[in-house]
């Protein structure tokens, strides 16, 4: 890597964040851009988190990320939010600009994106989300925002998907929103279109489970797992048993880093796919 003082730092603060992909994404997006920039990744305990903040601000850090603990934590620390950051109430995306700290959620963004770069739309369809907790929050919104006819929460936890289903029928009145838990027994199957995974189930170390059964489903059904480790879960290696069209969280966590550079840089990169494809390519090397 050239080091010399012309570089812009970025980075990610959370705890922990020694497993964290985002530098590996980050720095290869610079290096595939030519951008002279660095991305670093800090472990922040919450008690450290004001001080750092202001630290930041003293150094002109330009922008930096933002995961758990501190994506709520956050927010009492910063000059604005965006509206869909405020819906959500989480930010993991943070901009310096001039001195004032804007903060963003680019995780229904990059779930959208990645959906794009799929060809899969979204309007007027029926989506089934599994999960009530933070993802599944940001991905539910951005499915309610592109227009979707109805979203379906199925948690295990029923009083969360409640939570957040009203939540979706009170932004957004058009879309039909319904609850249920994951056994799914008031659900209509045959009527979805798309189910993605939001919960936790078939993330590494539990690899051998699926949160739910696939009968009864229609034969064009797709299946997104936002989770990306393992990359091909249980629940993806039983739709693909059936013929249906699966896509992994990799692409999610891609899109919404790009999405992040493209707020941090204020330019629209119009290599995306290309820049997406290739930045996929070496993240394969270190998720099995
Ligand atoms: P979270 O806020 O902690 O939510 C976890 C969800 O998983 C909750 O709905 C929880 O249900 C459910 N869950 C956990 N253990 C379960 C079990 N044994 N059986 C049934 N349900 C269970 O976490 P999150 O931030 O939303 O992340 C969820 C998943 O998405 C993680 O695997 C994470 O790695 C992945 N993710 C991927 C991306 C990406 O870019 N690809 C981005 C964000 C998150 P309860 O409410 O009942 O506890």
């Amino acid at each position: 890597m050239d080091i010399n003082f012309n570089k812009d730092v970025y980075c990610l603060i959370g705890n922990p964040i020694a497993k964290s992909l985002s530098p590996i994404i980050n720095n290869s997006y610079y290096k595939i851009i030519g951008k002279n920039n660095i991305y670093l990744a800090f472990n922040v305990k919450e008690k450290d988190l004001a001080d750092v903040i202001n630290v930041f601000k003293i150094l002109n850090i330009k922008g930096f990320n933002v995961t758990l603990p501190h994506k709520i934590s956050i927010m009492e620390h910063l000059d604005s939010i965006s509206d869909e950051a405020k819906i959500l109430g989480a930010v993991n995306t943070v901009k310096n600009k001039n001195g004032r700290l804007i903060g963003y959620n680019t995780d229904g963004m990059g779930f959208l994106k990645s959906l794009e770069l799929e060809d899969v739309g979204v309007k007027d369809k029926t989506v089934l989300v599994l999960g009530a907790g933070g993802a599944a929050n940001a991905i539910s919104i951005s499915l309610a925002k592109e227009g979707v006819k109805k979203i379906i929460i199925s948690n295990r936890t029923l009083s969360k998907a409640k939570i957040l289903a009203e939540k979706i029928s009170r932004k957004f009145p058009k879309v039909t929103s319904e609850y249920d838990s994951l056994k799914l027994k008031n659900v209509r199957k045959e009527k979805i279109d798309i189910i993605v995974n939001c919960t936790s189930v078939g993330m590494h170390p539990n690899i051998d489970e699926s949160p739910i059964n696939l009968h009864g489903f229609s034969e064009n059904l797709i299946i997104y797992d936002i989770i990306y480790k393992p990359r091909r879960t249980k629940l993806m290696e039983l739709a693909e048993k059936k013929g249906y069209y699966t896509i992994n969280g990799l692409s999610m966590l891609i899109n919404q880093a790009l999405c992040s550079q493209e707020i941090w840089l204020e330019v629209e990169d119009y290599n995306f796919l290309k820049n997406y494809k290739e930045i996929k390519r070496i993240l394969e090397i270190y998720v099995e």
